[in-house]
């Protein structure tokens, strides 16, 4: 089977691609890859990630790229969502906190995916958005990130609530890599 390296650090996105894609498997870089993610998009971010991959294994290598972009907060925290607090749990905490009064509740999740080839050169790059909004209560065990503040338009259960098999149907990583995926097959 044809490997991917996949320019993550997280193994929760290398178990969420490989449930959706059959026929390539997908590893995490070597121990040593910590890019420096000093760009200012998703779109820059995921290709430093790419590049480093590629540096470090001379493999086709997937970046992704993502976060929770939030209207009541002019798109924050976008980019920074990793690092917005210390650890998870205090990440959603700080959001549910400065969201309290908020009555515009809009978000939504973004997933820039960057395909390199072996030389290092862009192949493709492709962006996957889900809308939706943050709710006011954290509630759901399965995926992972903001997932038990995040309720996808047209559902009333956050996405810590859904099925690892229905997130993987309209999530914004899944999105991403449905034009990543076609561009394969071309
Ligand atoms: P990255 O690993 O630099 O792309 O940072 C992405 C961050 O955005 C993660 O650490 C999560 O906090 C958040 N995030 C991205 N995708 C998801 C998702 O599918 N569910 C919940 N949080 C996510």
């Amino acid at each position: 089977m044809e490997q991917i390296v996949l320019a993550t650090s997280n193994p929760h996105k290398v178990e969420e691609i490989n449930a959706i894609v059959d026929g390539i498997e997908f590893i995490l870089p070597p121990a040593g890859f910590d890019p420096i993610e000093n760009g200012k998009t998703f779109e820059e971010n995921s290709l430093i990630k790419a590049k480093e991959a590629n540096r470090l294994t001379g493999k086709i290598t997937l970046a992704d790229d993502s976060g929770l972009c939030v209207e009541y907060l002019d798109g924050e925290p976008g980019i920074h969502s990793a690092r917005y607090a210390p650890s998870a749990q205090e990440r959603i905490d700080k959001l549910l906190n400065v969201m309290k009064d908020a009555k515009n509740r809009k978000a939504k999740f973004v997933c820039v995916m960057t395909l390199l080839g072996t030389d290092g050169k862009v192949l493709t790059q492709v962006r996957g958005e889900c809308h939706g909004k943050i709710d006011v209560l954290q509630k759901g065990k399965n995926g992972f990130g903001y997932d038990p503040i995040f309720i996808v338009d047209g559902y009333n259960q956050t996405m810590a609530e859904l099925s690892e098999e229905e997130k993987n149907k309209i999530s914004h990583r899944a999105m991403a890599l449905n034009g990543i995926i076609e561009f394969l097959k071309k």
